[in-house]
């Protein structure tokens, strides 16, 4: 009697599958694993993450790294993804013309329209000019009341104020007559005086209805068709906001400047493409479909996009003891996104959502380093570690086991950093493909598109549904679903969106609503899994004919996911092509499938027979 051990690194976890291969040739898989990898996959740093998945496996089971005849790994080339993103547009105000923002607290509420004047000389203000006042940081709110109260008892026509402290409740309370007030302006001194100003605040859960839309700033302006055009980009900076001021200015000037995010050159086996990565995703995967099957991708140099191939190059020479001249980018994944990003030259820290591109890219490099991995491991347990087994036909092989399959069968493979997908036919003839783009690539666009600078988060919110905390004793989920509580749930939860996790409710730190949150999320889904979904099976299926496969079979850990599952089931639907989760060996669901896929070929060459998958496990 003998155990064996499977092995499956991958770039974000290790799964082992742990067999007995009994004297009577039967083989029973009798326990699994799963740990983080450790170090870059494929490479000498996994043997450490290895060692826990074996253990965690073999301790149950009341065996040690002595009972093991092999510990069979999966022949991973190292692929290694980065993802970045480039923000194409940004917006420039080269006179200062617009604050708009979010202030937690403005004051008053409507659209008033005015002469910019500071607090200071409203008394002096002749009688006939509607005014909008100034208040500096250094007043306080008593004193910028009084004296606001003062020049409106005098007869100077109010409309509003821009505050520079976050006064303007304070100030309100105060007044004999209410006026929308907009407070926390930090650049209080680049405030032009003398200038037309138009300031909204929106009602509590609101926004701002007039400024956002071109056509009224023209409106309240007077503005020209041309002047109409210029400021688009102050509409759209300012679009959700809950107050706004928009300074006419005579050489006021708002641009939405392309940023050159530098070009891309697309070499495939039969031809070359060209593209800016500022054309935006679609464009670049047009090309990137055109040119395919890839041999290398090159950026050009001191851009940003070379920046980044450059790193993913460089840590994979270093990682395999290549020269960087000869690791290759192979594939990339483009998605549109939006980014927030600082209106340059605005006066209250304004944000605009720039136009982004998001970039997964992926570099495989030679098998040589998985050799080493298996000569650490085996210097650290003294059992053979045998290299062998292609990992998407290990993958198929393990599938296989799912209740109710038989080849012809595809899989999808969706991970961390890549999404494979590998077609085994009648004959047994297996075709496969590896991209750039997955589950990493999702978690980014969360938290770029919601601003969170928080991957830890970004990633529970790709895990879990989210939910509004209403009251202290109750929750309104996102499909619209109420629960109730009977103790009070944490005060800092009141009011906040939060993630239903398993290990309780995360509040997010966001000012978005649910429905955005929840939408970016859904997006960020549908951009890179559906895209990849399409684009793997496209590149396996006979004479790139996905209505020509007819199974289809989801493993890995994004197979797990809430939502993922049902995208791609609905997109492949369009082919006419079933598709649904694996469960390994009946058991595991959509993980292990590396990992059984090696024991099983190792049986299968021991007994010199293909047995069929499908009674394994417990
Ligand atoms: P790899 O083979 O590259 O190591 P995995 O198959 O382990 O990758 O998948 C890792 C990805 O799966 C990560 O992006 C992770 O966020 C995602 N993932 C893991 N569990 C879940 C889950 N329950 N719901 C959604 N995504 C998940
Ligand atoms: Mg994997």
């Amino acid at each position: 009697m003998a155990f064996i051990a499977g092995v499956d690194v991958g770039n974000n976890t290790t799964e082992v599958a742990v067999a007995e291969f009994t004297a009577d040739r039967e083989l029973r898989v009798l326990a699994s694993a799963i740990v983080m990898t450790t170090g870059i996959k494929g490479t000498a740093g996994n043997a450490v993450g290895i060692v826990d998945a074996l253990d965690e496996a073999l301790r149950p089971l009341g065996l040690t790294y002595a009972d093991l005849s092999a510990v069979l790994l999966n022949e991973a080339a190292p692929v290694i993804g980065d993802v970045a993103m480039e923000t194409i547009t940004e917006t420039v105000i080269t006179e200062s013309a617009m604050i708009g923002h979010n202030p937690s607290t403005p004051g008053g509420q409507g659209l008033a329209l005015g002469t910019t004047v500071r607090l200071e000389d409203l008394e002096a203000a002749s009688g006939d000019e509607v005014c909008i006042a100034i208040v500096p940081g250094g007043v306080d709110f008593e004193e910028a009341a009084r004296l606001l109260n003062r020049a409106l008892s005098k007869g100077v026509p109010i409309a509003g104020a821009i505050v520079q402290k976050d006064d303007a409740v304070l100030i309100h309370n105060r007044l004999v007559r209410p006026m929308p007030i907009v407070d926390e302006v930090k650049e209080i001194g680049r405030v032009p005086v003398g200038m037309i100003a138009a300031i909204e605040v929106a009602g509590p859960g609101r926004s701002i209805e007039k400024l956002c839309n071109p056509y009224d700033i023209a409106t309240v302006f007077c503005l020209n068709p041309e002047e109409t055009r210029h400021v688009v980009p102050i509409a759209r900076a300012l679009m959700g906001t809950r107050s706004a001021v928009v300074i006419k200015t005579p050489r006021g000037d708002i641009q939405t400047r392309r940023i050159p995010a530098g070009r891309l050159k697309l070499i495939g086996r039969q031809r070359n493409a060209e593209v800016r990565v500022e054309e935006g995703a679609e464009a670049i995967m047009a090309q990137v479909r055109k040119v395919a099957p890839l041999v290398e991708i090159a950026a050009e140099p001191g851009t940003h996009v070379g920046g980044m191939f450059e790193h993913v190059r460089k840590v994979m020479a270093t990682l395999t003891h290549q020269p960087v001249s000869t690791v290759r980018v192979q594939d990339i994944l483009a998605v549109d996104t939006f980014k927030p990003q600082r209106v340059i030259g605005g006066l209250a820290g304004e944000l605009s959502l720039g136009n982004a591109v998001g970039l997964a890219a992926m570099v495989e490099a030679h098998r040589l380093p998985m050799q080493l991995l298996a000569e650490r491991l085996q210097e650290k347990i003294h059992v053979d570690a045998v290299v062998g087994g292609v990992e998407a036909e290990m993958a198929i092989r393990g599938a296989l086991t799912t209740p109710g399959t038989e080849p012809p069968l595809a899989i999808l493979d969706l991970g961390g950093g890549s999404t494979d997908a590998s077609v085994i036919n009648e004959s047994g003839e297996i075709r496969s493909i590896h991209l750039a783009g997955a589950g990493d690539m999702v978690t980014l666009l969360i938290d770029t598109e919601l601003g969170l600078e928080d991957r830890g988060i970004a990633e529970k919110i790709k895990h879990f549904p989210l939910a509004k905390v209403e009251t202290l004793f109750h929750m309104r989920h996102e499909d619209g679903s109420v629960q109730f509580f009977h103790q009070p749930l944490h005060p800092r939860l009141f009011g906040r969106v939060v993630v239903v996790t398993d290990e309780g409710l995360l509040p997010v730190e966001t000012r978005e609503p649910l429905g955005k949150i929840a939408a970016v999320r859904q997006q960020a889904k549908q951009k890179v899994f559906v895209r990849n979904a399409v684009r793997a099976l496209e590149q396996v299926a006979p004479y790139g004919n996905i209505r020509l496969l007819s199974f289809v079979v989801l493993v890995g850990g994004s197979a797990l996911d809430f939502e993922i599952p049902r995208m791609i089931t609905d997109a492949l639907m369009e082919y006419g092509v079933v598709t649904g989760r694996a469960n390994i060996r009946g058991v595991e669901g959509p993980r292990n499938a590396v990992a059984t896929g090696l024991v099983l070929a190792y049986a299968e060459r021991e007994n010199g027979v293909f047995r069929t998958a499908c009674p394994l496990g417990q």
